[in-house]
């Protein structure tokens, strides 16, 4: 793998033990800690997902991504659910990329990497520990059912063992489908998950690789810097990525830069930056400025979704496509006028006719017809096809 002419690395990574048992966000809470220890032992054991040489193979395409030669297009659910895990829906969604795909490679002259949002997205981080019943909220089908009642919201650890089937199904739709090159991606989120399935890479690496799935990125609310998430990140041979909300400091971001890509490996870190339409040209120019002048080559990817997130008042959580095109645009405009590859986007979308984000033919009485996600609203065709369009216009220039 090709390395930066960098300072050699800091001291080596943590072991696996020490780092996870910093101060762990978002965990569930599991009722009996014998079960989860069977659950971990049995994923442990599990065929892992993906190899390590895929993750490497996703390493040198996001690596041109990082020197500009290439475009990056993740998307899929907000959530995944063990009963959308169906052939209809992983197709409509893969498709889905797919047609994104072509245009935004005819449009920019550049490849572009597809990254589905999927065969493993099953866990979410929350913002409340309770919903407005009093019940413990749904945290992703790796950890509790969305019914509404004590039993379903009940944390069950059999339930990752669940989940890694679920995604193992996928991995091989997503594999068949496609015949080999998307790559999958989901928020590590769940350790106990994402430790078990940790395997060792080729002989003389240092580092283990994610089983689980070739991308793994940490979310905006697990990514404090003296947290589990990051030193299990850290410790990843795997190319990884951190979601970066408004708040985020520029010395922060150098400091996730130095943590999580020590030996100055383009391709390995993706900045995943979520500011909001709103804010996004401001506070997004003296990152990019303060990790440029670090001399990594990171992936700069913007996530136009969760910044942009409200309540309409139908009570629906949503989103509106005219934002989302807004916060690209800013993003565009301020990696433009840096010098700064502006390299790929993350999108929450579906190729199913669901009526959860304005915009595209959809407003605020439509969304009680087909909101169906289990957690973010997400484009629908259409809107995905309206965002994509406008991609293409960015990326001509
Ligand atoms: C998500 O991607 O679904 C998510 C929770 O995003 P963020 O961590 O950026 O809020
Ligand atoms: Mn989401």
């Amino acid at each position: 793998m090709m390395h930066l002419g960098l300072p050699a690395a800091g001291p080596a990574p943590l072991p696996l033990a020490v780092a996870v048992s910093r101060p762990r966000a978002q965990q569930p809470e599991w009722p009996d800690q014998a079960g989860v220890r069977a659950v971990r032992e049995a994923l442990r054991t599990a065929p892992p997902l993906v190899l390590p040489a895929e993750a490497d193979r996703l390493t040198a395409r996001l690596a041109e991504v990082a020197r500009g030669a290439a475009f990056v297009l993740q998307g899929g659910d907000c959530a995944e659910t063990f009963t959308g895990n169906t052939e209809s829906h992983l197709r409509g969604n893969l498709d889905l990329l797919t047609r994104m795909a072509a245009v935004l490679a005819r449009a920019g002259g550049l490849p572009v990497v597809r990254l589905a949002r999927m065969a493993g997205q099953y866990a979410k981080p929350r913002s409340a520990a309770m919903d407005a019943h009093g019940l413990p909220v749904y945290r992703g089908d790796m950890i509790n059912g969305r019914a509404a009642t004590p039993a379903e919201r009940a944390p069950d650890p059999d339930r990752m063992l669940r989940a890694h089937a679920a995604s193992a199904v996928a991995m091989n739709f997503v594999r068949a489908w496609t015949g080999g090159e998307v790559f999958t991606g989901h928020e590590a989120l769940v350790l106990d998950y994402e430790c078990a399935l940790l395997r060792p890479g080729p002989p003389g690496d240092r580092r283990p690789y994610s089983g689980s799935a070739h991308f793994l990125w940490i979310g905006e609310r697990t990514r404090r810097l003296d947290g589990a998430h990051i030193g299990f990140a850290e410790l990843l041979a795997n190319p990884v990525g951190v979601k970066l909300g408004p708040t985020t400091t520029p010395e922060e971001a150098v400091e996730y830069v130095r943590r999580l890509d020590p030996d100055g490996v383009p391709g390995r870190l993706t900045l995943v930056t979520r500011m909001g339409h709103r804010r996004v040209r401001d506070v997004l120019p003296p990152i990019v400025e303060k990790v440029t002048a670090l001399g990594h080559q990171v992936v700069w990817q913007c996530d136009p979704m969760h910044g942009n997130t409200f309540v309409a008042p139908t009570g629906h959580k949503t989103r509106r496509v005219e934002h989302v095109l807004d916060e690209l645009a800013g993003y565009f405009e301020v990696h433009r006028r840096l010098g700064t590859h502006p390299g790929g986007v993350h999108l929450e979308l579906t190729g199913d006719d669901v009526t959860e984000c304005l915009g595209a033919g959809i407003g605020e009485t439509d969304l009680p017809n087909r909101y169906e996600t289990a957690c973010d609203p997400r484009l629908n065709t259409r809107q995905a096809m309206a965002v994509t369009a406008r991609l293409a216009e960015l990326i001509r220039r």
